[in-house]
């Protein structure tokens, strides 16, 4: 290929690169596509991955739970207002799934390491339900005498019975979104509970000490200032959980906050350019507290956090998808469940796995989810890869990492890249484009 065609590849010539590198964010993650299966080759291909008397010894059991009481306005996840009754139906069927699943040879195959409750909002079922799904995974399934079992939610309607409920039947890791401890704020995002009651369910939760806790924070939201973002990390600080994620507002195209922005009903959200300066200053608080940075975003302040099954999706492992919206790798065919509840609701009861879209791991995916693992690190062992893959990672991609040096992003050691303050700030854009840029290679 001529230098030239390298250009797409290449930052904004710049001394500020933190601000200017690029002029947007590619991506949330960086990830390769597969390429799309016939639908009508869905069951069969499913039958064969659990029919399989092996796999990769790195698993993970992935459920959806597709309810949420409002619909936060910076999210683009959101399926379905929970009901109970229409829980209630779905919690049902979520056992016969699992009942379905869990005789294959695949799944006995290989202890599970990590169980993912996530949504939607899980925490919005009843205690009975969270207790009844914990206890049912845990029986039918294989797991590892340390296995990860997280149930991700929020604090709205997290009341002591379920905490209690959940805990006692073998969740060991709670993951929060908080997004942001400031009341009138969180209101505006949908959020129902305060500032108080967002303390007061943290604190209960880290003095029980059964389990870890998490929380996200997120940068960038409407009415946010940096002064709001500091007290927000400070908060966390001096609550001494066991971690959390900093993470950047992604305004989806036509989603809540771009609509109501267009109203005139929400201000506009920080800049690129201002989410630089929240996301550097968060590091700063960060480290200066001693925290631990388990990946790009990720923060731990105990050695129980792990976020394993976060871990397992960006790299090399095998995903059992179950309940509506759920997706996950699994062999070379990512599986994703139906996402209409009616539909899923129906094929559980007539004893089918509900399929609704599959792709094939593409030619190279394995180096390309070895990059993407990396890089969420903050680093690229071209050397180390270039081994495992057989292929000559410099020679590709040579002409353009000495670009991003040039420019500030990376260092290039001994072969191994290593992301600068702004690299990482960028890191899904250069992750995509290492990705983008091999995927051209014959
Ligand atoms: S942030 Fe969570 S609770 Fe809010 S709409 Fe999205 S999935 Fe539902």
């Amino acid at each position: 290929m001529h230098p030239t065609d390298d250009r797409r590849f290449l930052a904004n010539e710049t001394d500020d690169p933190l601000h200017e590198a690029f002029d947007r964010k590619m991506t949330v993650h960086a990830m390769p596509m597969g390429q799309s299966v016939r639908p009508e080759e869905l069951p069969g291909l499913w039958a064969d991955a659990m029919s399989a008397e092996n796999g990769l010894p790195i698993r993970s059991i992935y459920i959806h739970i597709p309810f949420c009481e409002t619909h936060c306005v910076f999210c683009g996840f959101y399926q379905n207002a929970y009901r109970s009754d229409l829980a209630g139906q779905y919690v049902d069927a979520l056992i016969r799934e699992m009942e379905l699943t869990a005789k294959a040879p695949f799944i006995n195959a290989h202890p599970f390491q990590a169980v993912y409750f996530g949504g939607g909002t899980p925490t919005a079922l009843s205690a009975e339900s969270l207790a009844r799904l914990v206890s049912t995974v845990k029986t039918l399934f294989p797991l590892a005498n340390d296995c990860e079992i997280t149930l991700e939610g929020r604090i709205y309607n997290f009341t002591k019975e379920k905490i209690q409920a959940a805990l006692s039947a073998g969740v060991n890791r709670s993951s929060l979104g908080v997004q942001t401890f400031d009341t009138q704020i969180r209101k505006r995002l949908g959020r129902r509970d305060s500032r108080k009651k967002v303390i007061e369910t943290l604190t209960y939760l880290r003095d029980l000490a059964k389990a870890v806790t998490i929380i996200d924070l997120i940068y960038g939201v409407p009415e946010q200032s940096l002064e709001i973002w500091e007290d927000d990390i400070r908060t966390f600080l001096g609550l001494e959980l066991d971690g959390c994620d900093l993470y950047q507002l992604n305004v989806f195209k036509g989603g809540l906050i771009e609509k109501s922005v267009a109203a005139g009903s929400l201000p506009r959200p920080a800049t690129l350019r201002e989410q630089a300066d929240y996301y550097v200053r968060g590091i700063e608080l960060m480290q200066a507290a001693h925290y631990r940075r388990l990946s790009i975003t990720h923060w731990a302040r105990t050695s129980r956090e792990r976020s394993l099954y976060n871990f397992f999706s960006r790299g090399r492992s095998d995903c059992v998808p179950l309940g509506s919206g759920a997706g996950g790798w699994l062999g070379n065919y990512f599986f994703f469940v139906e996402g209409q509840l009616q539909d899923y609701l129906s094929a559980i009861k007539a004893g089918r796995k509900p399929l609704s879209f599959g792709m094939r791991r593409s030619e190279g995916d394995f180096l390309f989810r070895d990059i993407s693992y990396q890089m969420e690190l903050s680093y690229c062992d071209l050397k180390a890869l270039s081994k495992r893959h057989d292929v000559d990672l410099l020679a590709i991609l040579g002409p353009i990492i000495s670009q991003w040096e040039k420019v500030g992003l990376v260092k290039l050691t001994d072969d191994c890249l290593y992301l600068t303050r702004s690299g990482e700030f960028w890191e899904v854009n250069l992750a995509q484009m290492l990705i983008d840029r091999l995927q051209e290679v014959p």
